[in-house]
């Protein structure tokens, strides 16, 4: 069976994994080991010297990981993945791969508060400069181009702001200047986009939300799409892997010394959760994004609603470009600007279905007030960039009844 001509829906169960041969179990063995033992001296020492393919040691690889990367990278349709410990662990293991101290990495502003702070914080005390621009200013990417940027950074959807950038424009100016761009790829995922087709060169996820589905792990991935030639004078340090690994080199460097030093690998549990929650990623995107639209459209007008935001309104300043990007779907994430941070509070205190916590793209529909929570070491001009007031929440719309969702809503609402 050729399984890369599958659609989507089908490679999410059948991708990267068959019947395991010696058992016929369905459901993937965790490979729970930390070491990989060989009969020979030589036969270990090949597998070291890159000779022969194997497993040595798992914080450089493991088969119940590797599952995990074969079938999320067949569904972005890229040469090869690398599983991490967090979405965090990939984007740092991606920027450390291509930068080094002295160089810049352009990125949107509108963007994660983790990795705002990785770029802001941390970064800037190991060299590496981030310049940020208006996340969906094309020409401010290209004005911020320099000699030594080693990376362009960017997410599909905001969060919380919700803008849509262009990538298509933006992979243009890395393709312009020969710069890697990177798509974080986390709230949109495949099912709903592929960076890939979009210019991207490296896709990034946290598959602690959507792909997970389910709230029981952390994680994350990092994919190259099999569309930067390696081989390539600002990126230096690479040169030297290209003679042997050619369009693998990226990829080999990440794992073979990025994470290997670093130690950023995931374990073969949370790969095994990874793996089985991913099954029903396209179901629940299609069931995300269905109840969010019908969200958005039902509670616009609500009079104690002063702003929703959703880009699969047509008021939405993004709108045409993220229907082009994204075929008509818009995400699970919306945001409710109330008159202020009190007002936000008693609506969140007063839901009974909905759950406050830090985390999105669960099953269930989970609620937060980013400028308390996860926006609230920013500076207030960082704010303004992630779109972040104080009267602000935002909901990660779940997958369940679409009405019992608006009820819980609107009973927090009718309170205020
Ligand atoms: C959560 C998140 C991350 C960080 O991922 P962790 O798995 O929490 O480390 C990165 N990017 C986006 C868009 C996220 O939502």
């Amino acid at each position: 069976m050729n399984k890369s001509k599958k659609r989507l829906e089908t490679l999410v169960l059948h991708g990267g994994y068959e019947p395991e041969a010696t058992t016929g179990a369905t459901t993937p063995t965790i490979f729970q080991s930390t070491s990989f033992a060989y009969k020979t001296a030589e036969a270990l020492e090949s597998v070291f010297a890159g000779r022969e393919v194997g497993y040595i040691y798992s914080r450089i690889g493991n088969p119940t990981v590797t599952l995990l990367e074969r079938r999320v990278y067949a569904l972005e349709e890229g040469l090869g993945a690398v599983a991490c410990a967090s979405g965090m662990s990939a984007i740092t293991a991606t920027i450390l791969a291509l930068a080094g101290s002295g160089d810049e990495i352009l990125s949107g502003n509108s963007i994660f508060g983790g990795t705002y702070s990785l770029f802001q914080q941390t970064l800037s005390r190991y060299g590496i400069t981030v310049r940020f621009v208006e996340s969906t200013d094309i020409d401010a990417y290209r004005k911020n181009v320099t000699p030594r940027t080693k990376a362009i950074f960017v997410e599909t959807i905001g969060n919380p702001k919700l803008d849509v950038p262009d990538i298509e424009a933006i992979s243009m100016v890395a393709r312009e200047h020969g710069i890697v761009l990177v798509v974080d790829n986390t709230v949109t995922t495949p099912i709903l986009f592929k960076p890939k087709i979009y210019g991207a060169n490296i896709v990034i996820h946290s598959a602690s939300k959507f792909i997970n589905g389910h709230g029981n792990t952390i994680g994350g991935i990092i994919l190259d799409c099999g569309t930067f030639d390696w081989n390539n004078s600002r990126y230096q340090h690479l040169q030297n892997m290209y003679k042997s690994f050619g369009e693998m080199t990226f990829l080999a460097y990440v794992r073979s010394q990025i994470c290997r030093d670093l130690g950023l690998c995931l374990s073969p549990f949370n790969a095994f959760l990874l793996a089985t929650g991913i099954e029903t990623l396209a179901l629940r995107m299609e069931r995300h994004c269905s109840n969010a639209l019908y969200l958005a459209k039902k509670l616009k007008k609500h009079p104690k609603i002063c702003e929703l935001r959703y880009p699969g309104l047509e008021d939405h300043p993004n709108h045409i470009v993220a229907t082009r990007q994204f075929h008509g779907r818009y995400g699970g994430l919306l945001t409710l600007t109330l008159e202020n941070r009190e007002q936000c509070f008693r609506f969140i205190n007063g839901l009974e279905l909905i759950q406050n916590l830090a985390n999105l793209g669960d099953a269930k529909t989970l609620v937060i007030h980013p400028a308390s929570t996860f926006c609230r070491d920013l500076s207030e001009e960082q704010r303004r960039a992630v779109g972040v007031t104080e009267s602000l929440v935002r909901l990660s719309i779940g997958i369940e009844h679409p009405d019992d969702i608006l009820e819980d809503i609107e009973n927090s609402l009718t309170k205020l």
